[in-house]
């Protein structure tokens, strides 16, 4: 239960689905763990759940001075940073004959600007050695209607990684990505879609996946903290997809 001993990880996103997956299971693995989300209602509510040394700080990524804002606080709680997770992300579809500018803006701001500039900010703090790693997604890699800017913000992050990586070598910092399939996460809740539709996505996804359902949030945890971990000590670069095979087939 300590592999992640005295570690300190900032996690976006971190109120809700995977986020707080692994900020639970990193707090249960030792690390000292930097909780950030942009509702402060959200934030409060998760902090009867959590146990260990941590603490939540409200931040939207897509705004430059939170992300500055976000860092100051996590490093004057915790000095240096170890591990840095920029998990927070959005994906509501709209199909190409109907995607406006503020569509476009609104994801490529979340998903895209926000964790280069949280990345910026937060690198003269981190230790070298550490860890970063993003929550990417599969939709890069197979095409799925109505998800175009979605799949393309994510498409570009991944992009950015692999440059990331070497930009940081000679730090000894490995950074990672992480794509999820489908995973049973309050995401689907916020696509703006009717109750049925998205019900009926769901199933429609669930045949897909060679394993025949959902995964968990727990699932990409594990996954999270494999990767932040020393047992991850050679791998680098990477983008590990946890989604029963779907990417695959
Ligand atoms: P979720 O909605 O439960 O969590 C998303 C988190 O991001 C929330 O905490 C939300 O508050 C936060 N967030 C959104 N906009 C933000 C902003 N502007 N500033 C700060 N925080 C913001 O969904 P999830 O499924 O846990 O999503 C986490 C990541 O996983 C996302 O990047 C998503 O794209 C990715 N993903 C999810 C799935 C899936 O099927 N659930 C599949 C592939 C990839």
């Amino acid at each position: 239960m300590n592999k992640l001993k005295n570690k300190v990880a900032v996690i976006t996103g971190a109120n809700s689905g995977i986020g707080l997956a692994t900020a639970k299971l990193y707090l249960q693995e030792g690390a000292k763990v930097v909780l950030s989300g942009r509702r402060q209602e959200a934030l409060d509510a998760i902090v009867k759940d959590l146990s260990g040394d941590f603490i939540t700080v409200l931040a939207d990524v897509s705004k430059p001075e939170d992300n500055v804002n976000l860092i100051k606080e996590a490093t004057n709680k915790f000095g240096k940073i170890d591990i840095l997770f920029l998990n927070a992300g959005i994906a509501p579809p709209t199909p190409t004959n109907e995607i406006t500018e503020s569509h476009y803006n609104e994801i490529f701001d979340i998903n895209v600007k926000g964790p280069i500039l949280a990345v910026k900010e937060a690198l003269p703090h981190i230790n070298d050695g550490g860890s970063i790693l993003f929550t990417n997604s599969i939709v890069h890699q197979k095409g799925f209607d109505g998800l175009g800017v979605y799949s393309a913000s994510k498409g570009a992050l991944r992009a950015y990684s692999r440059v990331l990586t070497s930009e940081v070598k000679s730090r000894g910092i490995r950074v990672n990505s992480i794509a999820p399939g489908p995973i049973d996460t309050p995401i689907y809740g916020k696509m703006g879609l009717p109750e049925d539709v998205v019900e009926d996505m769901g199933k429609g996804f669930a045949q897909q996946v060679p394993l025949g359902r959902f995964g968990k949030s727990e699932e990409v945890a594990n996954t999270a903290l494999f990767l932040a971990s020393d047992e991850a000590s050679y791998i680098n670069g990477i983008e590990i997809e946890v989604d029963g095979g779907l990417s695959q087939v």
